[in-house]
């Protein structure tokens, strides 16, 4: 039946190609699939602010589980983690260590500043990534004129380094200097797991390391809402008093912690799909003469720079818009793109054939 009718199938390629839009803006626009949705609907739920809502307790338990801590906490947002988690970590004045480029510095309004009343002690790391001397050289002498340094807040992986992610010698090392030290360690695992399919580290080793997780559900891994605060049984039970006074309790959250639950067990090898994608996608574009430089791609996030004598980043993003391409400013002089769920394979053929076309 096909054979015999080519033009039909043709035109009917076409005007789905013409509809195809491809949003590679970030990895947080997926939309639940039916099967996600179907666990959604059918979850078993109950009041959590009063502890009762079973499919939260399950989420909590399970995330603790896999990165080998004692508790969990469901928040609305990674950035509710993140800032329950510098709360619980340290008090006004006390300064944090982390990268320049750390989302609770870039990306979280200045909340830590304001919600914690700590100062942030910003370092250079490689694409993101702290090495040892660096943290060591940092640490603030006990003095009474410098703040007191508590904390030290890694991120894996990296957005603004592109992807770039933490293997578990460079932790463990970092670790045991914090220990040393007497400061607190944080991980901002908004992407943990796309560092952890890329490395085929065993996430419970994470939980000797760290004394605070935060894990997002939202991003890659697919769920429409929702992050988890790790640590250990004491920590939590702090944790759970800032989210009720950040106004972060929430009543019959199963529904949406029954998405995570699903995202977990079926969407974390999936994520080397993504990865893949992200390495065709910059290889496509290191080999064109209007693009400057392309980062690499460790794992799902391409950053890239347009050539200045080319086009303006304002102008590449409306080019890439008008033909049915979605993609974010990242500074002056970057755009990003980063692959998801639903990025299918058909979208990646059709993204290159548009990007052989446009970018000349
Ligand atoms: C997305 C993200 C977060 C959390 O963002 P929310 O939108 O608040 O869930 C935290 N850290 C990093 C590195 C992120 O990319």
């Amino acid at each position: 039946m096909r054979k015999s009718a080519p033009f039909i199938c043709a035109n009917l390629r076409e005007i789905n190609i013409q509809l195809m839009l491809i949003d590679l803006r970030s990895d947080t626009l997926t939309k639940p699939t039916p099967e996600m949705r179907a666990a959604m609907f059918a979850a078993e739920i109950g009041d959590d602010v009063f502890k009762e809502d079973p499919t939260v307790n399950a989420l909590q338990a399970k995330t603790a589980e896999i990165f080998g801590m004692e508790a969990g906490l469901f928040c609305p947002s990674g950035t509710m983690t993140n800032q329950i988690a510098i709360r619980v970590n340290t008090q006004p004045q006390d300064e944090v260590i982390c990268d320049k480029r750390s989302h609770i510095y870039l990306y979280e309004g200045g909340g830590a500043m304001s919600n914690s009343g700590i100062s942030m002690k910003l370092l250079n790391g490689e694409r993101g990534i702290l090495s040892v001397n660096e943290i060591l050289e940092n640490i603030n002498p006990d003095d009474i004129h410098y703040p007191h340094t508590q904390l030290v807040a890694l991120e894996n992986t990296c957005n603004k380094g592109g992807g770039s992610y933490y293997r578990l010698d460079r932790i463990g090392e970092i670790s045991a200097l914090c220990k040393e030290k007497g400061l607190r360690l944080h991980l901002d695992g908004a992407r943990v797991f796309n560092a952890l399919v890329e490395t085929g580290e065993n996430p419970k080793e994470y939980g000797k390391y760290f004394d605070t997780i935060s894990v997002c559900l939202s991003k890659g891994l697919g769920a429409p809402i929702g992050s988890v605060l790790l640590g250990s049984q004491e920590t939590i039970k702090k944790a759970l008093r800032v989210r009720k006074v950040f106004g972060g309790g929430m009543r019959q959250a199963g529904f949406l912690a029954a998405a995570g639950l699903f995202a977990l067990e079926n969407n974390i090898e999936r994520l080397k799909e993504d990865h893949r994608k992200a390495r065709i996608i910059a290889k496509t574009l290191s080999e064109m003469a209007v693009i400057e430089s392309v980062m690499p791609a460790d794992t799902n996030i391409v950053i890239f720079e347009p050539k200045q004598n080319w086009k303006k980043v304002p102008e590449v993003l409306q080019l890439l818009a008008e033909n049915g391409i979605k993609a974010a400013p990242f500074g002056h002089y970057h755009i990003r793109m980063v692959t998801h769920l639903d990025f299918s394979e058909e979208m990646l053929g059709e993204l290159l054939v548009r990007l052989k076309k446009l970018f000349v």
